[in-house]
């Protein structure tokens, strides 16, 4: 008989685990038990739903449950685990459909929980009218909402925020963004910040940074928010400010967590506990620039973190490389690209590290609609290690930052950045490509 792995959750890692493992093992038994209605969908879709621009949340589901059967899969959906006995390996779950408790066996345990939102200790954040986007059933909520929604006012200028702040825009609502730090993406430096602030005000988005949230205002229906600088009029509130791994499962069943409170894996995704693996937003990553475990909650993550548990799960020998941080979003017309530590961030940590900000172009001068881009190093001193980066464009030339995350992945210096043969031509760069300018200017 086949061995039985198990799967808990059913999105980015989760999916991405029991297809592999089922790709590469036919033989084993794959079962996914996902909480909510919905398995293997792209939650960074969930956004560009909202404004419209997609015209669906069907359109983000990247495989059904059927499509899963036929693999080979069985996907249960609206099935909790609520208890997992590791001794025994056996796990206890709750048809929320049926109403009905059950138990079943596994030799092979993926933690897939993932993350949740957090929700700031405030008064009124239980009121209607105020919303949190992690799922497709958050994006249905705030589908059916939006239509009778005038004045939104988002908590939390980070990507997530950011995004759907944009969205807002598009379904035409008046939109306040209300940031507790002093700029937007508060995590990067300043300059990314300036940009963005400047981008979103051009569109219409009021930008109230350092302000504190003392209460969301209502009687049983969200109508302001108090800050420390005012109060806000809003019949739609967007709670975006952060999120936190998913692991009260994982530590009732006794899988140790590492230093960011996410799981700790070793390469392979395993656990401390046999035949338990983890992967995706519930789990921690290895930071190769840092050198030790950092929690970077991504769907490119979770679904890397996913196949290599499940080739692992399979039989084969697949490790984890690890993470620099890479990101990127958009925001209006504006795409962010950041990757590694931004100053803040090295000089918290303890580099003695500089950083170089400059302007250049997206395309040659004389190219007709070439735009500005913007590109931020950010190097440790004396070594001229690499330490981290931002390139701002107004479209795909902040893809630029994947030299740097290259680069990074390999401990490069300032010196192999000069030394890469970029490509140029004058509709795509200038002949000195922006990054080369940055490092030029940064010896
Ligand atoms: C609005 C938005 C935009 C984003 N944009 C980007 C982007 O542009 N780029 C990017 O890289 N990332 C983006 N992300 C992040 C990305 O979506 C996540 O990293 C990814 O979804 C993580 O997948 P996961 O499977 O680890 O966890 P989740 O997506 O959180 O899924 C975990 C699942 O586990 C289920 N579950 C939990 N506990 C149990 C239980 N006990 N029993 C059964 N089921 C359980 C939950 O119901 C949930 O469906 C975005 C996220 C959001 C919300």
């Amino acid at each position: 008989m086949g061995k039985r792995m198990v799967v808990i959750g059913g999105v980015a890692g989760g999916a991405s685990a029991a297809a592999k493992a089922k790709r590469e093992n036919p033989e084993l038994e794959v079962v996914v038990y996902e909480k909510s209605g919905f398995v293997s969908y792209g939650a960074c879709g969930l956004p560009y739903v909202l404004s419209g621009e997609i015209p669906g949340l069907e359109k983000l589901l990247a495989r059904t449950p059927e499509e899963f059967r036929r693999q080979g899969i069985a996907v249960h959906t609206r099935h909790e685990v609520v208890d997992v006995d590791p001794d025994l390996r056996v796990l206890t779950v709750f048809d929320h459909g049926e109403g009905r408790t059950f138990q079943d066996r596994y030799d092979y345990l993926v933690l897939a929980t993932g993350a949740k939102p957090l929700i700031p200790p405030i008064p009124g954040t239980e009121q209607e009218g105020v919303y949190t986007l992690r799922s497709m059933e958050d994006g249905e909520r705030l589908l059916k909402a939006l239509p009778g929604a005038r004045r939104a006012a988002i908590l939390g200028a980070g990507y997530i925020g950011l995004e759907v702040a944009e969205a807002f825009r598009k379904r035409g609502l008046e939109v306040t963004l209300l940031e507790a730090k002093d700029r937007p993406l508060p995590h990067w430096d300043t300059e990314v910040g300036d940009l963005l602030r400047e981008e979103l005000e051009r569109h219409g988005v009021e930008v109230w940074t350092g302000v504190r949230v003392e209460a969301l205002r209502g009687t049983g229906r969200v109508e302001a928010v108090e800050t420390s600088e005012g109060v806000v009029p809003a019949d739609l509130v967007l709670l975006a400010t952060g999120i936190r791994p998913n692991t009260g499962l994982a530590q009732a069943m006794g899988v140790a967590l590492g230093p960011t409170g996410a799981i700790a894996t070793d390469e392979g995704m395993r656990t401390n506990l046999e035949g338990v693996y983890a992967a995706g937003d519930v789990a921690e990553s290895f930071h190769r620039v840092l050198k030790r475990p950092y929690w970077l909650p991504l769907g490119d993550v979770a679904n890397k973190h996913g196949r290599t548990a499940g080739s692992n799960i399979a039989g084969q020998e697949a490790r984890f490389a690890g993470v620099v941080g890479t990101a990127i979003f958009k925001a209006f017309g504006l795409a962010v690209a950041t990757t590694g530590l931004s100053l803040e961030a090295a000089q918290r940590e303890g580099f003695r590290a500089r950083k170089v900000f400059i302007q250049s172009r997206d395309g040659a001068h004389y190219y007709p609609g070439s735009q500005p881009l913007w590109v931020e190093l950010v190097y440790e001193e004396g070594t001229e290690r690499l330490l981290g980066g931002a390139v701002v464009a107004h479209g795909h030339g902040a893809l630029r930052i994947n030299a740097l995350a290259a680069l990074l992945h390999r401990e490069g210096t300032l010196e192999d950045l000069l030394g890469l043969d970029l490509a140029y031509a004058p509709p795509y760069s200038p002949v000195w490509d922006p990054l080369l300018i940055a490092a030029q200017q940064a010896r």
